[in-house]
């Protein structure tokens, strides 16, 4: 089998609270997402999506998803999709870095894979762990008393895990921690993710402001070592996620037991494949892992729930629903939350059927190959 063509689509994915706010000052209205196209001679076509959070995020953003898409697609041409490592490595060859930009080729290779093979990717990932898994819900930053209202209205959609946006001010930031944690029941779990937001002795004065409550922290600082240090000076569980993005940065920060849970990103590391080595990896190492993207719509979503189906659930910390977030649906057949709770599809491959109606004409598309 070989790949004839490479297309990319661009769809805006609209947020039904109307922005999402997290440390810095930064939001998002309207995610700008990429859903990429793979083409075979065999008729198998496969589906990726790359949806950076913005451009401040990650050294990420939507548009340098498509310019490096129209750089690398050329070289991938005439490789078989169902060769996972060698499709990785000539990526890798084709392009140095730029990991967001080889998700969702990556994605679409998985696609096709499932597709030739009859098995939804879960199983080719390992299998399904039980019936379903379990999901947080992201609560945008907002004043303590809204965030905390927050909780009820996510609460009542099923959801159990709650994650704070965090990382501005430290005084207000302790006060969104004691004004949320007031409203948990038994069994509820509250992460405070500030996203590299506070200076270290900032994170520092939060996690001895909160020594008292039950609560997870979540990348305090810009740099890892920043990082290390607030771990070393606090008692709370630590999350890492900016900083965790390959397998030489789980390997030292296990070596450092500088975090409890990784946040593991598909886009971050660079898709599928890499993100299931570290998955295992971490599976091995009793890393626990949060398992989403940046972002995106139903073709993340789906990818998400075969990556966190097939991850043993005491290993799972949780993993997000992203297309419950926003208004558009891109695809047919992706998992939709109960009770919290989300499945991957138990169809080939991905499981899910683009709305072309919806991602509109193509906004790239390789050349003939002479
Ligand atoms: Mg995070």
């Amino acid at each position: 089998m070989q790949i004839t063509e490479i297309l990319a689509y661009q769809v805006g994915l609209p947020l039904f609270e109307g922005s999402y706010k997290w440390s810095g000052g930064n939001s998002v209205d309207v995610f700008d997402s990429t859903v990429v196209e793979i083409r075979t001679d065999a008729g198998i076509t496969g589906f990726g999506e790359i949806c950076p959070l913005g451009p401040a995020y990650l050294p990420a953003y939507a548009a340098g998803a498509r310019a490096g898409l129209a750089e690398l697609a050329p070289h991938l041409l005439g490789l078989d999709p169902t060769h996972l490592g060698i499709f990785n490595q000539a990526m890798d060859r084709a392009m140095r870095g730029h990991p967001y930009v080889k998700s969702a080729l990556d994605m679409a290779c998985w696609d096709i894979l499932g597709k030739v093979t009859g098995q939804p990717v879960a199983v080719l990932m390992g299998g399904r762990f039980g019936d379903d898994f379990v999901l947080y819900r992201a609560i945008s930053q907002d004043t303590p008393e809204a965030m905390a209202e927050n909780v009820g209205v996510y609460r009542a959609q099923g959801y159990t895990k709650f994650q704070l946006k965090v990382g501005g001010n430290p005084d207000i930031d302790i006060q969104r921690i004691h004004r949320v944690a007031a409203e948990l029941q038994t069994g509820d779990v509250l992460v405070a993710d500030a996203n590299t937001g506070w200076t270290q002795h900032g994170a520092i004065r939060v996690a001895n402001g909160v020594r008292d409550v039950d609560v997870y922290l979540e990348q305090p600082c810009m740099r890892y070592e920043e990082c290390l240090a607030v771990r070393q000076h606090t008692d709370r569980p630590m999350v890492l996620d900016e900083v965790m993005d390959d397998v030489a940065m789980v390997l030292r920060g296990y070596k450092d037991q500088a975090m409890d849970v990784i946040n593991l990103k598909i886009s971050k590391v660079g898709g599928l494949t890499k993100a299931r080595q570290i998955r295992d990896l971490c599976v091995s190492l009793g890393i626990a892992m949060t398992i989403e993207d940046t972002w995106g719509g139903d073709i993340v979503t789906a990818a998400i729930a075969h990556l966190a189906h097939s991850t043993p659930p005491e290993m799972l910390f949780s993993a997000t629903d992203f297309n419950s977030y926003v208004t558009v649906s891109i695809a047919e057949g992706a998992p939709q939350r109960q009770h919290g709770r989300l499945a991957a599809s138990s169809e080939p491959g991905l499981g899910i059927q683009p709305r072309f109606n919806v991602l509109g004409a193509p906004v790239y598309r390789t050349k003939d190959r002479a």
